[in-house]
């Protein structure tokens, strides 16, 4: 039985934490860095996933600042992922974990790096949109981390301090820091890279053990 943290609303990460999205995207996404910056595999890959988490847009711009290829390899990869993110499928326990914390009265919300038209239209599809009080995706300037928090506490009048964060990447991490608190999903990276940047927090394995971490504020 661990300490449970009191929580008004559960922000969900959405690609590797809601969906299993990871592979299809960092495939395309090492694709691209390799096709248009002439990298190897290996650096492609090393330079998708330190920067993963954030919208595609940036992470090529972090890496190859100025590059003249940019815009076609984000253009090309936001054609590539909008052709296939439909196919990607929930993880099995994500319905299940999301009406459970419902039934115990914690709003739930979805933060995500990918554009906010297509990440409604994914929940719409699905049927289950209205299993969250909020959906929010990326457009420039309203982003996964402060931007989105910021909007969660003046448009639906929640503290930071009751709201749970739960995130698959390191960059989710940094980017819950200084706002509220934060369960990393182990998977793409290891609970030694979480301690690596400073998370001395809960980590779990699977999505579905986020219900025995909370209980309503
Ligand atoms: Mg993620």
């Amino acid at each position: 039985m661990v300490d449970k943290i009191a929580c008004k609303a559960v922000i969900f990460d959405f690609d590797g934490t809601l969906a299993d999205s990871m592979p299809f995207l960092e495939k395309i996404g090492v694709e691209m860095m390799m096709k248009y910056f002439g990298v190897s595999k290996e650096d492609a890959t090393q330079r998708y996933r330190s920067t993963t988490g954030l919208p595609y847009e940036h992470q090529v711009k972090m890496n190859f600042p100025d590059h003249p290829k940019c815009e076609t390899a984000i253009t090309e990869f936001e054609k590539l992922k909008i052709d296939r993110i439909f196919d990607q499928q929930l993880f099995e326990d994500t319905e299940s974990t999301v009406r459970e914390l419902n039934a115990m009265g914690i709003d739930v919300f979805v933060s995500s790096s990918t554009f906010q038209t297509t990440i409604e239209e994914y929940f719409r599809r699905l049927g289950i949109e209205n299993l969250f009080r909020g959906i929010l995706g990326y457009r420039p300037g309203f982003e996964k981390g402060a931007d989105h928090f910021n909007h969660i506490h003046s448009e639906y009048n929640l503290e930071f301090s009751d709201m749970l964060f739960v995130g698959d990447s390191l960059k989710d991490y940094e980017r819950s820091q200084g706002f509220c608190r934060f369960i990393g999903i182990v998977g793409m990276f290891s609970s030694e890279d979480f301690k690596s940047k400073g998370h001395s927090g809960r980590l779990v394995q699977r999505l579905s053990e986020i219900t025995n971490h909370v209980i309503i504020g």
